[in-house]
């Protein structure tokens, strides 16, 4: 069974992507953090656009629980194939950095940074195996532009895409691809405190994005087609930047 890990499935972005996979054939496996009845909501949606799957609760920024949880899961499903993984879990912790205390600082890298190596390392070994993989990152255009506020966010978004283009090159031989997408502002969680009409002039589009939105980029570039596109990253943000 070809099976789609979507880290941070539970809302926003991660659960759009979830749907989309779902639509594209795909078994998911949708983790989250803390919200379990998110996670289940997500799960409901995969199976009624046609799927399955199940949720996995664990901490991505956390070593232990990467290994525990979901290397027992690889372990215990041989007949699940890991072909397509989603590094979309994230946090922010928006302040100036002459303001930013250390856990501000730790917080944001090891859950976005260290997540996507924790669990990038977990399932790229099984993909390495098969010879085949998608890996897609959600960074942000933070990430690309830096963005005030957000040095800790933007120099983990940033190190997620310069890590995206490294290991790009490492696996490409054995078909995989390894792609970031970076999205400018979508409703979500995340931005729900962000007053949209504040902000939607500078907007080419005029609008924020929509989840669903960025995981069509996702969606794209985890089809078997998308095979010779690696080591990009596409933004998703209206026309914001260039
Ligand atoms: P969101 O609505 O706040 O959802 C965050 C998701 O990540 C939730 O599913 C949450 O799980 C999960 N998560 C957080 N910390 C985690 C951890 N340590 N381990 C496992 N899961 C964790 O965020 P979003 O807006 O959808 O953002 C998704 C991704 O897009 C993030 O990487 C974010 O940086 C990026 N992004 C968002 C925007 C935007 O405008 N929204 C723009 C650019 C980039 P629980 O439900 O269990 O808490």
């Amino acid at each position: 069974m070809k099976c789609a890990l979507v880290t941070g499935g539970s809302r926003g972005i991660g659960r759009a992507v979830c749907i989309r996979l779902a639509q594209q054939g795909y078994y998911v496996l949708i983790n989250y953090k803390g919200n379990e009845e998110a996670a289940a909501a997500t799960l409901a949606a995969v199976q009624e656009a046609g799927s399955a799957g199940e949720v996995l609760g664990f901490d991505v920024a956390n070593k232990e629980q990467v290994e525990t949880v979901l290397g027992g899961w690889i372990e215990r499903n041989e007949d699940k194939i890991l072909e397509v993984l989603v590094n979309n879990a994230g946090i922010k912790d928006d302040v100036l950095l002459m303001w930013m205390k250390d856990e501000q600082w730790n917080n944001v890298l090891n859950t976005n940074l260290g997540g996507f190596f924790f669990v990038t390392r977990l399932v790229v070994n099984s993909m390495l195996r098969r010879r085949y993989g998608r890996i897609i990152n959600v960074v942000s255009l933070s990430g690309l532009k830096g963005m005030p506020g957000q040095t800790n966010y933007s120099a983990a978004k940033g190190g997620i895409i310069a890590a995206t283009k490294a290991l790009a090159q490492e696996v490409g031989k054995r078909n995989i691809t390894v792609n970031a997408v970076a999205p400018g502002f979508i409703k979500t969680d995340m931005t729900a405190e962000i007053d949209e009409n504040q902000f939607k002039a500078l907007i080419p589009a005029n609008r924020f994005g929509t989840p669903e939105e960025v995981a069509h980029a996702v969606g794209f570039l985890a089809t078997p087609e998308a095979s010779y596109i690696t080591g990009h990253v596409l933004s998703v943000n209206g026309g914001l930047y260039t």
